[in-house]
């Protein structure tokens, strides 16, 4: 049985860009972890835990944006 991971948060301490993701399965998808941040393309992302909102906030998105 796979065990889910928890969520984590990143960040760019450069232009302010987040992301909150949840992966579902040991193996992580290339499209929800990026190296570098999307929109300045900064490489030095921060990691962090999502709050308790923001996990609840990324459960009710997973569901709509699929
Ligand atoms: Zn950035």
């Amino acid at each position: 049985m796979a065990r889910p991971m928890l969520p984590f948060k990143l960040s760019c301490s450069h232009c302010g860009w987040s992301k909150v993701a949840a992966p579902k399965s040991d193996a992580l998808n290339a499209r929800e972890v990026p190296i570098c941040c999307p929109s300045c393309g900064n490489p030095h992302l921060n990691w962090s835990k999502p709050t308790f909102l923001e996990s609840i906030l990324l459960k009710l998105g997973s569901s709509a944006l699929r």
